[in-house]
């Protein structure tokens, strides 16, 4: 109730205030109905969660499809006859021979859990290297290249990153992380981000090389070997290891899907508004609706190119160009975006900035009681003109707390480099990232259509559609000339 009558408060106060801003008008075309509908659809059973690859995700780029062509989006692809960038993907899975340690077989997701992506042509035996608490204190010393070696995570989360960094870089072959815990599972499931561990995707050509990791608990490893923990710990043991690792690889096809509203001319830049499209599929026969993540930004992304349609069906012409992009393949690493970058139907040189949607239409628990906020990490570095447009437009028009918390390239969390906008960032293009934060439904079964603020969804929908119009109407267009 409170969202509904602070949002007609909003509209009045803006109206008075802005009688020249013509974008108000059309703003009212983003719709917390339609929104809704568009959420509810995409996280529907039939979308299966929308996995990359799977039957449920290309339902969703049909969908998708067929709402830019009622929209009327102007197609871009294959002379002008296709919203579809189609790509190529190499999925790649583990497949274990076998691991044999001390003469004992061991059970991929019973002994241990394998992730990494080692391919080898033929079985290899070797002795386990055992590594000392001193030992990892200067892991720069050891001679390890193409071995075995194991070592004990430390307490802290942090150091244990670093630490794993610096074992990789000596490239031994397979790397055993010895946890101490029940479960490995529980030990895994806050980090677990696809359905199968060491099963990942790449743009083809197949890129990725490296090396095998191996999570074993403390429990488990006493009782194959037959030593004592202590024995473990502090270098005594010696362990005999025999392995066999390949990789199967298949192709998978997916597009990202492209609709334009065509601007004065080309070379007055290009606008890219976007979101993904894509989530986590079904994982051990549960189902991830994504409705957060990001079905909230599909919905707002299709509400804002409507608004701006009728504008141009209403006689409006834009300065510069708006290209709205929805993307495959954001879960299994930025693909699509990666790939968009490097196949763009405009010059990268001409895309005046990137404002990236993923997940909008939840409150973190930070934010519990006081809804009106968004996180936003864009790119000041690149474009102080960007930020002063994007903070004049919300004072204006919507009033939401902006939040630059995880704006940090510092932050432990990198949200600044794990959403698609960061595909252009690192291109040198000025981005503005929309996201709500982390909260507990983040990535899991429960992020479901009902949960969504829709009040909050359309305030948020609005100020994007806003920035947007400021940098693509007259005024706008001219404070942030082409950047590069
Ligand atoms: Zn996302």
């Amino acid at each position: 109730m409170r969202i509904v009558i602070i949002l007609v408060m909003t509209m009045l106060v803006s109206s008075v205030l802005a009688q020249s801003d013509s974008g108000v008008k059309y703003a009212r075309q983003i719709d917390t109905l339609d929104l809704k509908k568009y959420v509810y659809k995409m996280a529907s059973d039939e979308m299966e969660g929308r996995k990359t690859g799977s039957a449920g995700l290309e339902k969703a780029a049909a969908f998708i499809e067929s709402q830019y062509r009622s929209i009327g989006l102007q197609p871009v692809l294959n002379n002008g006859t296709s919203y579809r960038q189609e790509f190529e993907l190499v999925k790649s899975s583990p497949e274990i021979n076998h691991i044999v340690l001390n003469g004992q077989a061991l059970i991929n997701g019973v002994d241990y859990i394998f992730e990494g992506d080692m391919d080898m042509p033929q079985a290899k035996e070797d002795t386990l290297i055992l590594l000392s608490k001193t030992q990892l204190e200067s892991p720069g010393q050891l001679d390890i290249k193409d071995k075995v070696v194991a070592f004990t995570r430390l307490d802290d989360p942090f150091k244990n990153f670093s630490l794993y960094k610096k074992l990789t870089e000596l490239k031994p072959d397979l790397i055993i992380q010895i946890v101490h815990t029940q479960s490995l599972e529980a030990f895994l499931g806050a980090s677990q981000n696809s359905g199968e561990r060491g099963t990942y995707m790449t743009l083809n050509p197949f890129e990725r090389k490296g090396f095998g990791r191996v999570y074993m608990d403390m429990a488990r490893l006493v009782k194959v070997t037959g030593y004592t923990r202590k024995d473990l710990l502090e270098d005594g043991a010696e362990i005999s290891i025999d392995y066999h690792i390949r990789r199967k690889k298949e192709r998978v096809k997916t597009s990202n899907l492209l609709g334009v509203i065509a601007g004065e001319q080309a070379s007055n830049g290009v606008v890219v508004i976007s979101a993904h499209y894509d989530h986590e599929g079904i994982k051990k026969g549960v189902l991830y609706p994504g409705a957060d993540d990001n079905a909230s930004g599909v919905a707002g992304l299709l509400e804002i190119a409507q608004a701006f349609q009728m504008a141009y069906e209403g006689g409006f012409r834009f300065k510069k160009s708006i290209l709205f992009v929805m993307f495959s393949a954001e879960e299994d690493g930025l693909l699509g975006s990666g790939f968009l970058t490097k196949n763009s139907p405009f010059p990268l040189s001409d895309i005046t900035v990137n404002l990236n949607i993923d997940m909008i239409g939840r409150v973190a628990p930070e934010y519990d009681g006081f809804e009106e906020y968004i996180y936003l990490a864009k790119s000041d570095k690149l474009s102080k003109q960007l930020h002063r447009i994007s903070e004049r437009v919300n004072d204006k028009f919507t009033g939401l707390t902006l939040d630059y918390s995880y704006n940090s390239p510092d932050h432990p969390l990198q949200v600044f480099k794990r959403g698609d906008h960061w595909s252009f960032a690192k291109e040198g293009v000025p981005v503005i990232f929309y996201f709500d934060g982390i909260h507990d439904d983040y990535h899991r079964p429960t992020d479901k259509a009902d949960r969504i603020n829709y009040g909050l969804l359309q305030l948020r929908s609005n100020l994007v559609f806003q920035t947007a119009w400021s940098i693509v109407s007259a005024e706008g267009a001219l404070e942030l000339k082409k950047q590069r």
